[in-house]
């Protein structure tokens, strides 16, 4: 008998799978694909070596589980390329039109190697022998005393508790329940993203970059193949590059053309960037035709909508041996990747855990903190050396060391906040009567000689950097220099430990 099985090896069925068997439980993975991941999928080109997201790529700055989560598997983060200017394609036959210089991304996130190494790195921490790929759930029953649960395979699995972390309409549609229970709120969540298509391509060079684009575009008429676009490669540079788009074209004239998408897509991309583009070959995922994504309901339903699931969709049921889990369950982000994430917090909740518990065995407290500040301080280093260059590369060299450290620093002190808000800490650690001020203080000074390494780092860096040779106020920074970008660092230090101390004061309310 199984402690707790788990179905669906999505974000959410992953991450609390990983979680449960980090704390050494009985847990085992059912999952009906031959791969994990559900809607992350991801594709390395083996070109370029640019990862290209085929499902969820973007997480945001004020989404805490999900960037605590990627900071504490050593992910690396990446900005999403947002400038230059965005195009609009309203005539098929007259060609693009500038659409201004609007961010449009409201500073969207990427992991540097897409979403699929977040989703490797939780199953290295699940372990191969605690997970079924292949199995497609048909039914579960109660039997009062546990739960059974029998895959389209005919083989059956016994467990004390049983977690369903798929769409809530693939549950209700495809999944028998015994006892029956009430599926109606179920059926009637739509599943995000699930009737779109995505694309996305690597190309040796990103002309939209060399002309001052930022790979956004909209095409409003009828013709239109993709209905967006956006640029998929990393920051900085424009050799070599990826875009991305969804497809305008509805499920079923997707489905009745599908071999010729990729060329119609190429048409699409070279209309707006160029006419290389008509030669790359465009990666396409239909998540309209993938049964363990899109139920029938999604296809005849096809208005996007990310709604605030009932209440009933979180219920434990059968005397705590059903829950339900996955993004559309969510409280907080439905449909998100966030929103999967919160759900596997709240289903540990359920099952006894005290809040922040999706830890992934980070050390609780002060003692995690420090070990991911260790682990940070490369990151932090590459995050300057990427700002400087941009600075550098966009002919912006005045003052480029104060704003380029300030702006890893900036990433750093964001990060952590978001670490903070994931990490456990015992009650003693965030009373009024002291804990807290002592936690903040010691968390200060953990950051604060982060900070001076980190700045030791950078001036050793310029004064070595034979690029900044050519920028002798870069190169050997003037001593009132050096002074300004520490008091610059030292303001964002006293700022990061505010906002600590107001989140701290949250934690220790909520507890
Ligand atoms: C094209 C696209 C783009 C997106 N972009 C973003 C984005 O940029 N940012 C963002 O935050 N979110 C985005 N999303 C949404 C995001 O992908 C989801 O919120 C998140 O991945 C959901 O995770 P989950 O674990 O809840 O569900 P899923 O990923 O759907 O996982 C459910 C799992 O259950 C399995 N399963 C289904 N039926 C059965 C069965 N009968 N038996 C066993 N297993 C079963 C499935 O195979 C799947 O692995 C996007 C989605 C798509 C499709």
């Amino acid at each position: 008998m199984i402690g707790t099985a788990i179905v669906g090896g999505g974000l959410a069925g992953l991450a609390l799978a990983a979680e449960l068997a980090g704390e050494g439980q009985d847990v085992v993975l059912f999952e009906a694909r031959e791969r994990l991941g559900g809607r992350i999928r991801t594709e390395t080109d083996a070109q370029t070596g640019l990862a290209l997201d085929l499902g969820a790529a973007w997480h945001w700055p004020d989404q805490p589980l999900l960037r605590a989560l990627a900071a504490r598997l050593g992910l690396e983060t990446v900005a999403q390329h947002d400038e230059g200017g965005a195009l609009l394609l309203n005539d098929a036959e007259a060609g693009p039109e500038p659409a201004g210089t609007a961010p449009v991304h409201g500073g969207a996130l990427r992991l540097r190697d897409g979403m699929g190494a977040m989703i490797a790195a939780l199953a290295g921490r699940l372990g191969a022998e605690r997970l079924r790929l292949g199995h497609v759930l048909v039914s579960v029953s109660d039997t009062g005393d546990h739960v059974r649960l029998h895959f389209a395979d005919g083989t059956e699995a016994q467990a004390r508790r049983a977690v369903l972390a798929l769409p809530p309409r693939l549950a209700a549609q495809t999944v028998a329940f015994a006892p029956q229970i009430d599926l109606a709120p179920f059926a009637a969540m739509q599943t995000w993203m699930a009737s779109t298509a995505k694309t996305a391509m690597a190309v040796p060079r990103a002309p939209w970059r060399e002309a001052g684009l930022s790979g956004n575009s909209q095409a409003g008429h009828e013709r239109a193949v993709l209905g967006e676009t956006f640029d998929l490669g990393l920051p900085g540079g424009t050799a070599p590059g990826a875009i991305g788009g969804f497809f305008a074209l509805d499920a079923g004239t997707r489905a009745a053309f599908s071999a010729g998408l990729p060329m119609l897509v190429a048409s699409q991309m070279a209309q707006l960037f160029g006419a290389e583009l008509a030669a790359a070959e465009p990666l396409i995922a239909d998540w309209a035709a993938e049964p363990f994504t899109c139920a029938a309901a999604d296809l005849s339903d096809p208005a996007l909508r990310r709604s605030a699931p009932p209440a009933a969709l979180r219920r434990a049921l059968w005397q705590g041996r059903l829950y339900f889990a996955g993004s559309e369950t969510a409280q907080r982000d439905p449909g998100h990747m966030e929103g999967a994430l919160e759900s596997a917090e709240r289903v540990l909740r359920q099952l006894g855990r005290p809040p922040g518990a999706l830890s992934l065995g980070a050390e609780p407290g002060l003692a995690g903190f420090a070990g991911w500040l260790e682990a940070r301080e490369e990151g932090a280093f590459g995050s300057y050396r990427h700002h400087l260059n941009q600075r550098l590369a966009r002919q912006q060299p005045a003052m480029a060391t104060r704003y380029a450290a300030l702006d890893s620093v900036e990433e750093v002190l964001g990060e952590a906040l978001s670490v903070f808000a994931a990490l456990r800490f015992a009650p003693g650690e965030l009373g009024a009567d002291g804990g807290r001020a002592e936690t903040v203080r010691r968390a200060g000074g953990m950051a604060k000689s982060f900070l001076s390494r980190h700045m030791g780092g950078i001036l050793a860096f310029n004064r070595s950097s034979c690029a900044l040779r050519n920028f002798p106020e870069e190169h050997e920074l003037p001593a009132d220099y050096v002074q300004a970008i520490l008091a610059d660092v030292s303001r964002a230090g006293g700022g990061f430990l505010a906002e600590l101390d107001g989140l701290l004061a949250a934690r220790a309310a909520a507890h």
